[in-house]
């Protein structure tokens, strides 16, 4: 297997549907060997999700914790066709990164062509970094188009490990299609476990099963080299973190 060096996709109680705090994912990733953690919180469209200031009162969000790098960012919802975002960029400005994606207690949904133009207007914002599971069913996308934009953008697309288990089902094919594609147009993907409870921090396993079944190149997995993730953080230009 793969080693995996960081998880960038970790909720916490402030997600308003998490079960844990910072400290306590931050001591599983210990626990895991990882070495870098990206704390991604919901959004303020979500229901129970935290107010803009959560995130804009990040200056007292330390950037390591007990000898582990820590990033703060978000998973920030999708909310119109327009792919508008419902955090400021005055607010992404301010985090370590951004990952957008869609839900549906936020964003209704439309067709494939509908769904696809929101997600492509959404990655015209240079503040985006990451897409979250995009294979969700409950959204079609055109792969093609979405993995096309979000390569060329130097975006990165998520194998979200809790679509294989706990949600989306039906996910595996369309990310198998997705991984495919992002491997032709030789684009980075980052698997993260999407964790809302501490012991999910590090649950790679399924998504990186995938990844080596289809024989994925693992030098374009984003967070299996300390290095690149450290360069991934350090190459974000316009930030104010
Ligand atoms: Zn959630
Ligand atoms: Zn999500």
């Amino acid at each position: 297997m793969v080693r995996i060096w960081g998880d960038l996709h970790v909720h916490t109680i402030a997600s308003g549907h998490g079960y844990s705090t910072v400290l306590e994912n931050v001591h599983v990733a210990l626990r895991k060997g990882l070495k870098v953690l990206g704390i991604a919180d919901h959004s303020p469209s979500m229901p129970g999700g935290p107010s803009p200031l959560y995130f804009e009162a990040r200056g007292h969000f330390p950037k390591e914790i007990e000898g582990i790098r820590v990033y703060f960012g978000a998973e920030v919802d999708i909310v119109d066709f327009d792919g508008r975002l419902d955090l400021e960029d005055k607010v992404l400005r301010k985090l370590d990164f951004v990952i957008v994606s869609f839900h549906p207690q936020v964003f209704r949904g439309g067709t494939r062509e509908e769904n696809t133009e929101a997600l492509l207007r959404a990655l015209e914002n240079p503040l985006v970094d990451i897409v979250a599971h995009p294979g969700n069913p409950r959204f079609p996308l055109d792969y093609n188009r979405v993995v096309e934009e979000t390569v060329a953008r130097g975006k990165v697309i998520e194998i979200n490990n809790s679509s294989f288990s706990v949600s989306r089902k039906g996910s595996k094919e369309n990310c198998r299609v997705i991984a495919r594609e992002v491997e032709k147009r030789g684009g980075w993907v980052v698997v993260s476990s999407d964790a809302h409870f501490c012991e999910e921090v590090g649950e790679f396993r399924e998504a990186l099963g995938m990844l080596q079944e289809m024989q994925f190149p693992e030098d374009k997995i984003l967070n299996a080299s300390c290095e690149n993730l450290i360069r991934f953080f350090e190459n974000r230009e316009g930030r104010e973190s």
